[in-house]
């Protein structure tokens, strides 16, 4: 008796189908990769139903030739891969040659082609394993395949049909990170007849952005642009008045193929340590361009994920460059954190609406406070609204880049007793002197606990606090410098306290870490929660204190923005308390 028995390709193709093809995304991830590896500089994807029903993708790439569609639908035929030398040099997306096998053996196929030296291009429908027709037509040079009745002869297709927006979000997803992954490639995207995305292939990041984020995101993105030993790093990111709920605005490409790289996803959000709510992400688009054989990647069906050889030395540059770049432009903080909002760029000048019957030390501002409060701030933006948004980041950039910026300020008193006045070329600064010093506690407890270097100073006379905290939640406390003891299950006896603490503010802070969820801790707000408690609000400084805040400011990571993401500085411009005054 016999029994084995070769498989028909049809089978074999289904086979391979339900291994490269698991959803209509990878349809149309397929057919735009042979647009690309075609040099199409032009793609239009129309989708329906999610791609049950159709996905129809046109480009402009060089065709292809008559001769060869019969071969089109061949497993293992393809026209990027001669034998297996190529192998080790492919530069083309795809060169298995099985999707367009693959796709046919489980929906109906339709291309038109025409190659680039030939005067008439051909049609030819594919049904499951029969060519249906293939004539010779009239078209310009370029292909176009569509895909209709995916998954006709499978199971699965019920299963999708009640997946509609899981498919959907796929393909959404997919089609912004096509367009981002090829600047230079014009695409058109429809679903359900409807244009969801449309590049202009000029090359232009701020384009793309522009097109696929929105000019609102836009606006609050900073742009950069670095080599880390011969990895270009190009992109954009965040200012800290724009953070999302999740990652997925954070968005890493090498060369030009997204890809995921845990390492320099967590490496930015460091970065970004401090500077946004609790639980909340910044938008990101990181182009990283190097050399391929600098780059070992692990091919995952959705998305590669590569590790650059240095690995090491490379990320931690890649922090400190980051942060420098955000820290580049500190002051255009905006109040609203989550919402992104166009032309709101100037609601920090609110501190200076104040009531008029404050006394105030410095004559020249009783004078602009007063009328300041009937003039409405949007007459002051048209300028900074004109100036093109680039313009605009530049000029901004250049203002604050400098790191020797605070030692340049010079010192003219305090309002309020709360903020401090500085002059420094045509501007004029106010600091919260508050919410400065929260952020020199919060960043210089957080260095010492995070390098274990917390001494702690012994109290004369220990401290009796209540408490009903376990032994378990009272751990961490140890290694932030405390010493303590607890004493029947009610009590806890302090008799050590991290050094850079005063008494009062290392009460404050235990009293806010034992309050905090243990199921959640989150020391860093924490330590923000109780920095921002241990401060005292009216405190009048002498000048010689002003000037030791300035001090210990300057030394800071981001001198810039309190923990709470909010400014430290803001700023006023001659020119603006000119025309304040109608001059
Ligand atoms: P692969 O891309 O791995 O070679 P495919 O099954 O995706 O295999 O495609 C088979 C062949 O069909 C390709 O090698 C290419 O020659 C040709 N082809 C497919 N789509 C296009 C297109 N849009 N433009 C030009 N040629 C194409
Ligand atoms: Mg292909």
């Amino acid at each position: 008796m016999k029994i084995i028995h070769e498989l028909s390709s049809y089978t074999t193709n289904k086979i391979a189908a339900g291994e490269v093809i698991t959803e209509p995304l990878h349809v149309v991830k397929e057919l735009l990769e042979n647009s690309v590896d075609a040099g199409a500089t032009k793609v239009d994807i129309q989708i329906k139903d999610n791609g049950l029903k159709s996905i129809s993708v046109a480009d402009n790439g060089h065709g292809i030739y008559l001769d060869d569609a019969k071969a089109l639908f061949l497993r293992h035929a393809t026209s990027k891969l001669k034998d297996d030398s190529d192998l080790y040099s492919i530069s083309t997306m795809g060169f298995r040659g099985e999707a367009l096998a693959s796709i046919a053996a489980i929906s109906k196929v339709d291309v038109s082609s025409r190659q680039s030296s030939e005067m008439q291009g051909f049609s030819m429908t594919q049904y499951g394993s029969k060519l249906l027709q293939l004539k010779s037509i009239n078209r310009q040079v370029g292909t176009t395949v569509e895909v209709t009745d995916l998954f006709y002869n499978t199971p699965v297709r019920e299963r999708f049909l009640k997946e509609q927006h899981r498919l959907r979000q796929h393909i959404a997803d997919f089609l912004e990170n096509f367009a981002f992954s090829h600047p230079f490639i014009k695409v058109r995207a429809s679903l359900d007849d409807k244009v969801v995305l449309r590049t202009l292939g000029d090359g232009r990041l701020d384009h793309l952005i522009y097109e696929i984020s929105g000019e609102a995101i836009l606006k609050k993105l900073i742009p950069f642009d670095f080599s880390i030993q011969d990895i270009q790093f190009k992109g954009y990111l965040s200012d800290i008045s724009l953070s999302f709920a999740t990652t997925k605005e954070m968005r890493l490409f090498v060369n030009n193929r997204i890809i995921s790289y845990p390492l320099i996803k967590e490496e930015l959000l460091r970065a970004y340590e401090g500077l946004l709510p609790k639980r909340r992400f910044p938008y990101v688009l990181l182009m990283m361009q190097t050399d391929p054989s600098k780059v070992d990647v692990n091919r995952h069906p959705r998305k590669a994920e590569v590790k650059f050889s240095d690995e090491k030395d490379i990320v931690t540059y890649l922090k400190d460059n980051i942060r420098d770049v955000l820290r580049g432009k500190p002051m255009m903080v905006e109040q609203s954190i989550s919402e992104p909002k166009v032309n709101q760029v100037l609601t920090t000048y609110e501190p200076l609406n104040v009531e008029k019957e404050t006394p105030i030390t410095y004559e020249n501002l009783i004078e602009a406070n007063s009328v300041i409060s009937e003039i409405k701030l949007d007459d002051y933006l048209p300028e900074v609204k004109s100036q093109s948004i680039l313009e605009e980041r530049e000029a901004l950039f250049d203002n604050f880049k400098v790191d020797h910026f605070i030692e340049s300020l010079q010192y003219i008193g305090q309002v309020f007793h709360s903020f401090l006045l500085y002059e420094h070329e045509d501007k004029l600064y106010l600091l919260d002197q508050h919410a400065a010093h929260e952020k020199i506690l919060f960043e210089r407890f957080l260095e010492s606990f995070e390098n274990k270097s917390l001494q702690t100073q012994m109290l004369l006379v220990p401290i009796t606090l209540k408490s009903h905290a376990s032994e378990d939640a009272l751990k961490p406390l140890a290694s932030m410098g405390f010493e303590l003891d607890q004493f029947g299950d009610k009590e806890l006896i302090i008799r050590g306290i991290p050094h850079l603490f005063s008494e009062d503010e290392a009460l404050t802070f235990l009293e806010i870490f034992l309050e905090e969820d243990r199921e959640s801790l989150d020391l860093s707000a924490i330590i923000t929660r109780s920095c921002k408690a241990a401060i005292k609000a009216n405190d009048r400084l002498l000048p010689i204190e002003a000037s030791t805040l300035l001090d210990q400011l300057k030394v800071l990571k981001d001198p810039y923005t309190c923990p709470h993401g909010r400014p430290i500085f803001i700023y006023f411009t001659r020119g603006e308390l000119e025309r304040r005054f109608a001059r």
